[in-house]
């Protein structure tokens, strides 16, 4: 009849969001079906996790690709890791499903971003952590004087990773979790992790150097909604865009005609599409400048809150930033290889419209 019976969880679609939320929250106290007491796991995070035995994989569930990512790296072959958001969800607005909970309620561990960033999720995850549950945000370790704050008044922007050296700092944060947690592979975690910083570091001076090839009349970057400031802040680009740092609020007919005034004054011949973003309040900024007889191209699309499809380049953290960086420099009349960092691109993702 209904879901409810089928999955002995009630369906996510048919609960109010109210609902829903006691309901999952109550799943990941362990005060729903009490999964989480009655298995072999010890349910609070003060107590010694199980001895670690042979082959054991430590279920880890993560929620963006950007996170999933990491973790995966760090944790080697120690973790089965598993990232709840997929391609071209877009965090803000996510809700987690029946299945979403069930996976939570028996991983060893829970990452998520963090700093608001899974809007309809973060509250929910930070009493899960208060009531002693391994779920960890990776952003709590960023000095406060990195972070960067909206107009809007005391929220922390949460799109950290658009700066490769704070999120460096975070792959830092996820393996002292990860160490804590599991003490007796504390080194392999270190190796896992002393590699991965290496290889971010590649890739943010690559990003410091094409971006910096653009030519100072068309360094300006505009986007769908406003994922780009730490990306902006770390590589010295300005960026604008149509919505604010939640893809929650619609962009006004004001910000597009205050955009669409900058572009035709400036002669920016470029803007962005966002893989996780509809594009709508970007085509009526490109409507409205070409109106005014200065028509803009689409520079290609940016991963913002999201990455590609899992198994390719650009499904990982770095073949995202290497996407972002080469596209826009490409576009904006900057020098970068066609092929990217690593000449992992395909060509067409980054060719000049
Ligand atoms: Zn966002």
């Amino acid at each position: 009849m209904s879901r409810t019976s089928r999955l002995d969880v009630p369906s996510t679609d048919l609960l109010t969001e109210a609902q829903n939320r006691r309901h999952w929250l109550g799943q990941i106290l362990g005060m729903g079906t009490g999964l989480w007491l009655s298995g072999c796991e010890s349910p609070t995070s003060s107590e010694p996790p199980p001895a670690p035995t042979t082959g054991r994989h430590w279920k880890i569930v993560c929620t963006i690709g950007m996170v999933t990512d990491l973790v995966q790296q760090i944790a080697g072959e120690l973790g089965e890791v598993l990232g709840l958001l997929s391609e071209g969800v877009d965090p803000h607005l996510y809700r987690p499903t029946a299945r979403d909970t069930g996976l939570m309620m028996q991983a060893d561990l829970v990452f998520y971003s963090g700093l608001h960033l899974e809007g309809r999720m973060t509250e929910d995850f930070e009493a899960a952590e208060k009531h002693g549950r391994r779920f960890y945000a990776v952003t709590p370790d960023l000095p406060e004087d990195q972070l960067i704050t909206s107009d809007v008044a005391g929220v922390h922007d949460p799109h950290v990773w658009g700066d490769v050296q704070l999120w460096i700092q975070c792959a830092r944060t996820i393996t002292r979790r990860l160490q804590a947690f599991d003490a007796p592979h504390a080194a392999i975690y270190q190796t896992n992790s002393d590699r991965l910083c290496v290889e971010l570091n590649n890739l943010d001076q690559y990003i410091r150097q094409v971006i910096a090839s653009i030519p100072e009349p068309q360094r300006l970057l505009v986007t769908a909604h406003d994922a780009f400031a730490y990306f902006s802040r770390a590589y010295s680009i300005p960026v604008k865009s149509v919505q604010g740092i939640s893809t929650e609020s619609e962009a006004g007919v004001n910000d597009i005609n205050a955009l669409v005034a900058l572009l035709v004054d400036m002669k920016i011949p470029t803007v962005f599409v966002e893989a996780s973003v509809n594009p709508k309040s970007l085509e009526a900024v490109r409507e409205g400048t070409a109106q005014r007889g200065w028509p803009v191209s689409v520079g290609g699309t940016l991963y913002s809150d999201s990455m590609g499809a899992p198994g390719t380049y650009e499904g990982t953290y770095a073949g995202m930033m290497d996407v972002n960086a080469t596209t826009i420099a490409r576009s904006l009349g900057g020098t970068a290889p066609v092929e990217g960092w690593r000449g992992q691109l395909p060509a067409a993702k980054t060719t000049s419209p």
